[in-house]
Protein backbone atom coordinates (compact mmCIF):
# COMPACT_ATOMS: atom_id res chain seq x y z
CA UNK A 1 0.00 0.00 0.00
CA UNK A 2 1.06 3.38 0.20
CA UNK A 3 4.33 4.92 2.16
CA UNK A 4 2.77 4.94 5.73
CA UNK A 5 0.39 3.74 8.20
CA UNK A 6 -2.67 6.55 6.50
CA UNK A 7 -3.68 3.10 4.91
CA UNK A 8 -4.88 0.13 6.68
CA UNK A 9 -7.08 -2.94 5.49
CA UNK A 10 -9.85 -3.52 8.06
CA UNK A 11 -11.11 -6.92 9.52
CA UNK A 12 -13.53 -6.89 6.77
CA UNK A 13 -11.00 -7.00 4.31
CA UNK A 14 -11.98 -3.13 3.55
CA UNK A 15 -9.79 -0.01 2.47
CA UNK A 16 -9.54 2.17 5.97
CA UNK A 17 -8.21 5.52 5.93
CA UNK A 18 -7.56 7.56 9.24
CA UNK A 19 -10.08 5.01 10.73
CA UNK A 20 -12.49 5.50 8.29
CA UNK A 21 -13.83 2.78 6.88
CA UNK A 22 -13.64 3.40 2.71
CA UNK A 23 -16.82 1.67 2.17
CA UNK A 24 -18.74 3.12 4.60
CA UNK A 25 -17.34 6.66 3.62
CA UNK A 26 -18.69 6.11 -0.01
CA UNK A 27 -22.08 4.92 1.39
CA UNK A 28 -22.74 8.44 4.00
CA UNK A 29 -21.04 10.92 1.65
CA UNK A 30 -21.36 9.31 -1.98
CA UNK A 31 -19.50 8.81 -4.96
CA UNK A 32 -16.99 10.27 -6.22
CA UNK A 33 -15.57 11.43 -3.13
CA UNK A 34 -12.22 12.79 -2.33
CA UNK A 35 -10.98 12.17 1.32
CA UNK A 36 -8.33 13.83 3.54
CA UNK A 37 -6.37 12.44 6.73
CA UNK A 38 -5.87 15.24 8.55
CA UNK A 39 -2.96 13.04 10.98
CA UNK A 40 -1.14 12.47 7.68
CA UNK A 41 -1.15 16.47 7.26
CA UNK A 42 -0.18 17.87 10.22
CA UNK A 43 2.14 15.45 10.49
CA UNK A 44 4.08 16.30 7.17
CA UNK A 45 3.84 20.12 8.14
CA UNK A 46 5.42 19.10 11.24
CA UNK A 47 8.01 17.54 10.02
CA UNK A 48 9.21 20.12 8.28
CA UNK A 49 8.82 22.98 10.32
CA UNK A 50 10.60 20.81 13.13
CA UNK A 51 13.50 19.87 11.29
CA UNK A 52 14.09 23.85 9.83
CA UNK A 53 14.05 25.05 13.68
CA UNK A 54 16.02 22.22 14.91
CA UNK A 55 18.56 22.58 11.76
CA UNK A 56 18.55 26.55 11.04
CA UNK A 57 16.47 28.03 13.85
CA UNK A 58 13.52 31.03 14.12
CA UNK A 59 15.31 32.26 11.14
CA UNK A 60 12.85 29.96 9.29
CA UNK A 61 9.42 29.59 7.37
CA UNK A 62 7.61 26.56 6.21
CA UNK A 63 4.76 27.54 3.37
CA UNK A 64 2.37 25.05 2.78
CA UNK A 65 1.95 25.39 -0.98
CA UNK A 66 -1.77 25.97 -0.92
CA UNK A 67 -2.05 25.25 -5.48
CA UNK A 68 -1.48 21.45 -4.41
CA UNK A 69 -5.03 21.53 -2.41
CA UNK A 70 -6.87 25.01 -1.55
CA UNK A 71 -10.25 25.25 0.71
CA UNK A 72 -10.76 26.96 3.82
CA UNK A 73 -9.96 24.52 6.30
CA UNK A 74 -6.78 23.50 4.85
CA UNK A 75 -5.47 26.92 6.01
CA UNK A 76 -6.97 26.53 9.29
CA UNK A 77 -4.52 23.68 9.71
CA UNK A 78 -1.63 25.43 8.89
CA UNK A 79 -2.16 28.07 10.56
CA UNK A 80 -2.97 25.81 13.90
CA UNK A 81 0.61 24.17 12.47
CA UNK A 82 2.15 27.73 12.97
CA UNK A 83 3.22 27.54 9.25
CA UNK A 84 2.84 29.89 6.48
CA UNK A 85 1.09 29.74 2.89
CA UNK A 86 1.78 30.61 -0.88
CA UNK A 87 -0.81 31.91 -2.65
CA UNK A 88 -0.98 32.18 -6.75
CA UNK A 89 -4.00 34.16 -7.33
CA UNK A 90 -6.56 36.57 -5.65
CA UNK A 91 -8.75 33.54 -5.56
CA UNK A 92 -6.24 31.60 -3.42
CA UNK A 93 -5.43 34.68 -1.04
CA UNK A 94 -9.19 35.45 -0.79
CA UNK A 95 -9.69 31.87 0.58
CA UNK A 96 -6.95 31.69 3.04
CA UNK A 97 -8.01 35.21 4.23
CA UNK A 98 -11.76 33.97 4.88
CA UNK A 99 -10.14 31.18 6.89
CA UNK A 100 -8.63 33.86 8.54
CA UNK A 101 -5.12 33.67 7.70
CA UNK A 102 -2.83 35.77 8.58
CA UNK A 103 -2.10 37.75 5.51
CA UNK A 104 1.59 38.56 7.17
CA UNK A 105 2.53 34.61 6.82
CA UNK A 106 1.78 34.54 2.99
CA UNK A 107 3.51 34.89 -0.02
CA UNK A 108 2.20 35.61 -3.50
CA UNK A 109 3.46 33.84 -6.72
CA UNK A 110 2.76 33.80 -10.24
CA UNK A 111 4.40 34.81 -13.63
CA UNK A 112 1.58 36.83 -14.45
CA UNK A 113 -0.12 38.28 -11.34
CA UNK A 114 -2.89 40.85 -12.59
CA UNK A 115 -2.91 44.38 -11.01
CA UNK A 116 -6.20 43.70 -8.99
CA UNK A 117 -4.12 40.80 -7.43
CA UNK A 118 -1.55 42.76 -6.45
CA UNK A 119 -3.88 45.30 -4.93
CA UNK A 120 -5.67 42.78 -3.07
CA UNK A 121 -2.54 41.39 -2.17
CA UNK A 122 -1.24 44.72 -0.66
CA UNK A 123 -4.74 45.42 0.95
CA UNK A 124 -4.53 42.50 2.62
CA UNK A 125 -1.12 43.27 3.94
CA UNK A 126 0.49 40.29 2.61
CA UNK A 127 3.91 39.17 4.37
CA UNK A 128 6.07 39.00 0.50
CA UNK A 129 5.26 39.08 -3.40
CA UNK A 130 7.62 36.82 -5.21
CA UNK A 131 7.65 39.25 -8.51
CA UNK A 132 8.25 37.47 -11.86
CA UNK A 133 8.93 40.62 -14.33
CA UNK A 134 9.67 43.95 -14.72
CA UNK A 135 5.97 45.16 -15.06
CA UNK A 136 5.18 43.54 -11.77
CA UNK A 137 7.75 45.11 -10.11
CA UNK A 138 6.72 48.43 -11.09
CA UNK A 139 2.77 47.83 -10.23
CA UNK A 140 3.87 46.90 -6.89
CA UNK A 141 5.79 49.74 -6.36
CA UNK A 142 3.49 52.29 -7.66
CA UNK A 143 0.35 50.29 -5.77
CA UNK A 144 2.63 50.49 -2.60
CA UNK A 145 3.46 54.04 -3.30
CA UNK A 146 -0.34 54.76 -3.27
CA UNK A 147 -0.82 52.92 0.19
CA UNK A 148 1.55 54.85 1.62
CA UNK A 149 4.00 51.64 2.17
CA UNK A 150 7.11 49.81 1.65
CA UNK A 151 6.23 45.76 0.27
CA UNK A 152 9.05 43.08 0.98
CA UNK A 153 9.59 41.38 -2.09
CA UNK A 154 11.56 38.38 -3.83
CA UNK A 155 12.28 37.88 -6.81
CA UNK A 156 12.10 34.58 -8.76
CA UNK A 157 14.96 33.75 -10.20
CA UNK A 158 15.97 30.77 -12.49
CA UNK A 159 18.92 28.82 -11.96
CA UNK A 160 18.84 26.92 -14.77
CA UNK A 161 19.08 22.74 -12.88
CA UNK A 162 17.81 20.51 -15.00
CA UNK A 163 15.73 18.15 -12.72
CA UNK A 164 15.20 15.11 -13.35
CA UNK A 165 11.27 15.26 -13.81
CA UNK A 166 8.74 15.47 -16.65
CA UNK A 167 9.27 17.89 -18.24
CA UNK A 168 5.51 20.12 -18.30
CA UNK A 169 6.41 20.05 -14.26
CA UNK A 170 10.27 21.58 -15.34
CA UNK A 171 10.01 25.32 -14.74
CA UNK A 172 13.85 25.83 -13.71
CA UNK A 173 15.78 25.23 -17.56
CA UNK A 174 16.54 28.13 -19.19
CA UNK A 175 13.34 28.04 -21.08
CA UNK A 176 10.79 28.76 -18.59
CA UNK A 177 8.08 30.88 -17.95
CA UNK A 178 9.23 30.85 -15.01
CA UNK A 179 11.88 33.40 -13.16
CA UNK A 180 14.90 35.72 -14.18
CA UNK A 181 17.39 33.58 -15.64
CA UNK A 182 20.65 33.81 -14.12
CA UNK A 183 23.32 32.48 -16.43
CA UNK A 184 22.18 35.61 -19.45
CA UNK A 185 22.47 38.42 -16.51
CA UNK A 186 19.00 39.32 -16.77
CA UNK A 187 18.28 38.45 -12.56
CA UNK A 188 21.39 40.50 -11.93
CA UNK A 189 19.73 43.71 -14.10
CA UNK A 190 16.56 43.12 -12.33
CA UNK A 191 18.06 43.12 -8.61
CA UNK A 192 19.98 46.11 -9.84
CA UNK A 193 16.44 47.77 -10.66
CA UNK A 194 14.27 46.53 -7.91
CA UNK A 195 17.10 48.23 -5.49
CA UNK A 196 16.42 51.60 -6.54
CA UNK A 197 12.55 51.38 -6.65
CA UNK A 198 11.73 53.00 -3.63
CA UNK A 199 8.49 51.47 -2.26
CA UNK A 200 9.61 48.13 -2.44
CA UNK A 201 12.24 46.40 -0.55
CA UNK A 202 14.21 43.83 -2.08
CA UNK A 203 14.71 41.29 0.48
CA UNK A 204 16.27 38.28 -1.94
CA UNK A 205 15.27 35.69 -3.93
CA UNK A 206 12.95 32.85 -5.08
CA UNK A 207 13.57 29.79 -6.52
CA UNK A 208 11.57 26.87 -7.36
CA UNK A 209 12.89 24.14 -9.59
CA UNK A 210 10.16 22.00 -10.15
CA UNK A 211 8.09 19.22 -8.55
CA UNK A 212 7.81 15.58 -8.13
CA UNK A 213 11.74 15.06 -7.99
CA UNK A 214 13.46 12.44 -5.58
CA UNK A 215 17.07 13.85 -6.21
CA UNK A 216 18.64 15.43 -3.28
CA UNK A 217 21.32 16.76 -5.75
CA UNK A 218 19.20 18.33 -7.69
CA UNK A 219 18.21 20.54 -4.92
CA UNK A 220 21.17 20.94 -3.35
CA UNK A 221 22.72 22.16 -6.60
CA UNK A 222 20.27 24.78 -6.56
CA UNK A 223 20.69 26.16 -3.37
CA UNK A 224 24.46 26.22 -4.10
CA UNK A 225 23.68 28.32 -7.38
CA UNK A 226 21.23 30.65 -5.59
CA UNK A 227 23.95 31.14 -2.93
CA UNK A 228 26.88 31.96 -5.84
CA UNK A 229 24.43 34.02 -7.19
CA UNK A 230 23.22 36.28 -4.34
CA UNK A 231 27.34 36.14 -3.27
CA UNK A 232 27.74 37.66 -6.67
CA UNK A 233 25.39 40.06 -6.16
CA UNK A 234 26.86 41.02 -3.05
CA UNK A 235 30.26 41.70 -4.50
CA UNK A 236 28.89 44.19 -7.55
CA UNK A 237 25.80 45.58 -6.15
CA UNK A 238 26.68 45.97 -2.57
CA UNK A 239 23.26 43.90 -2.17
CA UNK A 240 22.73 42.07 0.91
CA UNK A 241 20.39 39.20 0.66
CA UNK A 242 17.80 38.85 3.69
CA UNK A 243 15.61 36.09 2.53
CA UNK A 244 15.87 33.05 0.61
CA UNK A 245 13.06 30.94 -0.45
CA UNK A 246 13.97 27.29 -2.26
CA UNK A 247 10.67 26.43 -3.45
CA UNK A 248 8.87 22.92 -3.01
CA UNK A 249 9.08 19.56 -5.45
CA UNK A 250 10.14 16.73 -3.20
CA UNK A 251 8.52 13.61 -5.23
CA UNK A 252 5.79 11.20 -3.79
CA UNK A 253 4.52 7.96 -4.17
CA UNK A 254 2.12 7.09 -6.56
CA UNK A 255 2.97 3.90 -7.51
CA UNK A 256 6.05 1.14 -6.65
CA UNK A 257 8.14 2.89 -9.51
CA UNK A 258 8.22 6.34 -7.28
CA UNK A 259 10.67 5.80 -4.53
CA UNK A 260 8.84 5.38 -0.96
CA UNK A 261 9.79 8.37 0.80
CA UNK A 262 9.53 8.30 4.65
CA UNK A 263 8.35 11.72 6.92
CA UNK A 264 12.40 10.84 8.80
CA UNK A 265 13.64 10.72 4.57
CA UNK A 266 11.69 14.05 3.60
CA UNK A 267 13.29 15.86 6.95
CA UNK A 268 16.56 14.32 5.38
CA UNK A 269 15.57 16.41 2.30
CA UNK A 270 15.80 19.74 4.29
CA UNK A 271 18.39 18.95 6.29
CA UNK A 272 20.09 18.84 2.81
CA UNK A 273 18.84 22.15 1.59
CA UNK A 274 19.90 23.78 5.22
CA UNK A 275 23.31 22.33 5.05
CA UNK A 276 23.82 23.81 1.83
CA UNK A 277 22.70 27.28 2.56
CA UNK A 278 25.17 27.14 6.01
CA UNK A 279 27.96 25.51 4.39
CA UNK A 280 27.72 28.38 0.84
CA UNK A 281 26.58 31.24 3.50
CA UNK A 282 30.08 30.62 4.96
CA UNK A 283 31.92 29.71 1.64
CA UNK A 284 31.63 33.61 0.53
CA UNK A 285 30.90 35.10 3.90
CA UNK A 286 27.26 36.02 4.17
CA UNK A 287 24.75 36.56 6.70
CA UNK A 288 22.44 33.70 6.94
CA UNK A 289 19.72 34.80 5.21
CA UNK A 290 15.80 33.87 6.41
CA UNK A 291 15.23 30.50 5.32
CA UNK A 292 11.78 29.37 3.55
CA UNK A 293 10.76 26.24 1.82
CA UNK A 294 7.66 25.52 0.69
CA UNK A 295 6.54 21.99 -0.21
CA UNK A 296 3.18 21.41 -1.84
CA UNK A 297 2.18 17.54 -3.12
CA UNK A 298 4.66 15.93 0.11
CA UNK A 299 2.15 17.44 2.47
CA UNK A 300 -1.69 16.65 0.94
CA UNK A 301 -0.81 14.39 -1.94
CA UNK A 302 -0.46 10.94 0.31
CA UNK A 303 -3.10 12.33 2.48
CA UNK A 304 -5.68 12.06 0.29
CA UNK A 305 -7.62 9.09 -1.84
CA UNK A 306 -10.46 9.55 -3.83
CA UNK A 307 -13.41 6.74 -3.51
CA UNK A 308 -15.34 5.91 -6.74
CA UNK A 309 -18.18 3.43 -7.77
CA UNK A 310 -16.86 1.05 -10.40
CA UNK A 311 -19.94 1.08 -13.64
CA UNK A 312 -19.33 -0.35 -16.63
CA UNK A 313 -17.14 -2.51 -17.45
CA UNK A 314 -16.17 -3.18 -21.50
CA UNK A 315 -13.78 -5.79 -22.24
CA UNK A 316 -12.16 -5.50 -25.95
CA UNK A 317 -10.83 -8.96 -26.81
CA UNK A 318 -7.36 -9.07 -26.85
CA UNK A 319 -6.98 -5.23 -26.62
CA UNK A 320 -8.22 -4.08 -23.18
CA UNK A 321 -10.03 -4.40 -20.70
CA UNK A 322 -11.98 -0.82 -19.80
CA UNK A 323 -13.56 -0.48 -16.14
CA UNK A 324 -15.37 2.60 -16.04
CA UNK A 325 -16.15 4.55 -12.48
CA UNK A 326 -18.54 7.50 -11.55
CA UNK A 327 -15.62 10.07 -11.75
CA UNK A 328 -12.96 10.95 -14.59
CA UNK A 329 -11.13 13.86 -15.67
CA UNK A 330 -13.29 16.48 -14.13
CA UNK A 331 -12.45 14.80 -10.38
CA UNK A 332 -8.72 14.35 -11.96
CA UNK A 333 -7.12 15.53 -15.16
CA UNK A 334 -3.38 14.48 -14.32
CA UNK A 335 -3.69 11.51 -16.72
CA UNK A 336 -4.62 13.73 -19.70
CA UNK A 337 -2.15 16.23 -18.64
CA UNK A 338 1.15 13.91 -17.75
CA UNK A 339 0.40 10.84 -18.23
CA UNK A 340 0.33 10.46 -14.49
CA UNK A 341 0.12 7.35 -13.14
CA UNK A 342 -1.85 6.04 -9.74
CA UNK A 343 -2.29 2.87 -7.67
CA UNK A 344 -6.24 1.68 -7.44
CA UNK A 345 -7.27 -0.62 -4.59
CA UNK A 346 -10.72 -2.46 -4.49
CA UNK A 347 -11.52 -1.30 -1.39
CA UNK A 348 -14.50 -3.29 -0.69
CA UNK A 349 -11.95 -6.28 -1.41
CA UNK A 350 -8.92 -4.66 -0.58
CA UNK A 351 -7.35 -7.88 0.53
CA UNK A 352 -8.34 -10.21 -2.55
CA UNK A 353 -5.32 -10.83 -5.41
CA UNK A 354 -4.76 -8.40 -8.38
CA UNK A 355 -5.91 -10.78 -11.31
CA UNK A 356 -6.17 -8.80 -14.53
CA UNK A 357 -4.76 -5.30 -16.08
CA UNK A 358 -7.53 -3.38 -16.51
CA UNK A 359 -7.54 0.93 -17.77
CA UNK A 360 -9.33 2.53 -15.09
CA UNK A 361 -11.67 5.27 -17.33
CA UNK A 362 -13.79 7.75 -16.22
CA UNK A 363 -17.63 8.79 -17.52
CA UNK A 364 -16.60 12.25 -19.72
CA UNK A 365 -16.67 12.37 -23.36
CA UNK A 366 -13.12 12.11 -23.97
CA UNK A 367 -10.81 9.48 -25.01
CA UNK A 368 -8.09 10.73 -22.76
CA UNK A 369 -10.27 10.54 -19.86
CA UNK A 370 -8.31 7.88 -18.25
CA UNK A 371 -8.07 7.81 -14.63
CA UNK A 372 -5.05 5.04 -14.74
CA UNK A 373 -3.81 2.80 -17.68
CA UNK A 374 -2.94 -0.65 -17.16
CA UNK A 375 -3.02 -1.28 -13.67
CA UNK A 376 -3.25 -4.41 -12.03
CA UNK A 377 -6.50 -5.07 -10.45
CA UNK A 378 -9.10 -7.85 -8.65
CA UNK A 379 -11.74 -8.69 -11.35
CA UNK A 380 -13.82 -6.00 -10.52
CA UNK A 381 -17.62 -5.60 -10.91
CA UNK A 382 -20.06 -2.93 -10.97
CA UNK A 383 -20.96 -1.82 -7.67
CA UNK A 384 -17.18 -1.81 -6.65
CA UNK A 385 -16.03 0.82 -4.35
CA UNK A 386 -12.50 1.65 -6.27
CA UNK A 387 -10.08 3.91 -4.44
CA UNK A 388 -7.31 5.86 -5.90
CA UNK A 389 -4.53 6.25 -4.18
CA UNK A 390 -2.26 9.63 -3.51
CA UNK A 391 -4.72 12.26 -5.08
CA UNK A 392 -4.35 14.75 -2.13
CA UNK A 393 -1.94 16.74 -4.38
CA UNK A 394 -3.28 18.75 -7.67
CA UNK A 395 -6.40 16.74 -8.38
CA UNK A 396 -9.67 18.84 -6.50
CA UNK A 397 -7.31 21.66 -7.04
CA UNK A 398 -7.36 20.79 -10.72
CA UNK A 399 -11.41 19.83 -10.58
CA UNK A 400 -14.19 21.21 -13.19
CA UNK A 401 -17.55 20.76 -14.41
CA UNK A 402 -16.13 19.42 -17.95
CA UNK A 403 -19.67 17.81 -19.33
CA UNK A 404 -21.52 20.04 -16.40
CA UNK A 405 -20.04 17.11 -14.18
CA UNK A 406 -20.33 17.99 -10.52
CA UNK A 407 -17.09 18.72 -8.54
CA UNK A 408 -16.47 16.30 -6.24
CA UNK A 409 -17.14 17.12 -2.04
CA UNK A 410 -14.13 16.99 0.06
CA UNK A 411 -14.02 15.09 3.66
CA UNK A 412 -11.72 15.44 6.21
CA UNK A 413 -11.15 12.06 8.19
CA UNK A 414 -9.87 12.07 11.54
CA UNK A 415 -9.74 9.00 13.80
CA UNK A 416 -12.80 7.74 12.58
CA UNK A 417 -14.48 11.05 12.50
CA UNK A 418 -15.45 12.50 8.70
CA UNK A 419 -16.71 16.04 7.88
CA UNK A 420 -17.03 18.00 4.90
CA UNK A 421 -14.73 20.17 4.19
CA UNK A 422 -16.18 20.83 0.66
CA UNK A 423 -19.32 20.16 0.32
CA UNK A 424 -20.91 18.61 -2.61
CA UNK A 425 -22.12 20.91 -5.48
CA UNK A 426 -25.52 20.49 -6.84
CA UNK A 427 -26.73 21.56 -10.46
CA UNK A 428 -28.09 24.76 -9.74
CA UNK A 429 -24.42 25.13 -8.10
CA UNK A 430 -23.45 24.39 -12.07
CA UNK A 431 -26.07 26.90 -13.41
CA UNK A 432 -25.60 29.67 -10.75
CA UNK A 433 -23.67 32.17 -13.51
CA UNK A 434 -25.52 30.91 -16.79
CA UNK A 435 -27.59 34.16 -17.97
CA UNK A 436 -30.16 33.73 -20.80
CA UNK A 437 -30.82 37.32 -22.28
CA UNK A 438 -33.82 38.31 -22.70
CA UNK A 439 -33.53 38.10 -26.85
CA UNK A 440 -33.39 33.75 -25.82
CA UNK A 441 -35.97 33.84 -23.72
CA UNK A 442 -38.41 30.78 -24.27
CA UNK A 443 -41.22 32.26 -26.05
CA UNK A 444 -44.60 30.81 -25.58
CA UNK A 445 -45.77 29.74 -29.23
C1 LIG B 1 4.03 24.45 -7.14
C2 LIG B 1 4.97 25.26 -6.37
C3 LIG B 1 5.43 24.80 -5.14
C4 LIG B 1 5.09 23.47 -4.56
O1 LIG B 1 5.55 22.41 -5.33
P1 LIG B 1 5.32 20.89 -4.85
O2 LIG B 1 5.89 20.09 -5.93
O3 LIG B 1 3.84 20.73 -4.74
O4 LIG B 1 6.00 20.73 -3.55
C5 LIG B 1 6.27 25.63 -4.43
N1 LIG B 1 6.64 26.84 -4.91
C6 LIG B 1 6.19 27.30 -6.09
C7 LIG B 1 6.59 28.64 -6.55
C8 LIG B 1 5.36 26.52 -6.86
O5 LIG B 1 4.95 27.00 -8.03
Amino acid sequence: MNTRDTLKINAKGHLEIGGADCVELAQNFGTPLYVFDEEYIRRMMRVYRDTLQREYGENSLVLYASKAFSCQAIYRIADEENIGVDVVSGGELYTALQAGFPAKNMYMHGNNKLDYEIGEALDAGIGCIVADAYSEIDKIDAEAAKRGIVQPILLRINPGIEAHTHAFVQTATTDSKFGFSVSDGTAERVTAYAMQKKNVRLDGYHCHIGSQIFEKQSFVLAVEKCMDFAADMQNRLAFKLKTLNLGGGFGIWYTDEDRKISAEEYAEYAKALVAAVKRKAQESGMELPFLVIEPGRSIIGEAGITLYTVGAIKDIPAVKKYVAVDGGMFDNPRYALYQSKYTPVLANRANEEATEIVTIAGKCCESGDIIAANVALPKAQSGDILAILSTGAYNYSMAMNYNRNKIPPCVLVNEGVADYIVKPQSYADINRNDVIPARLAKKTK
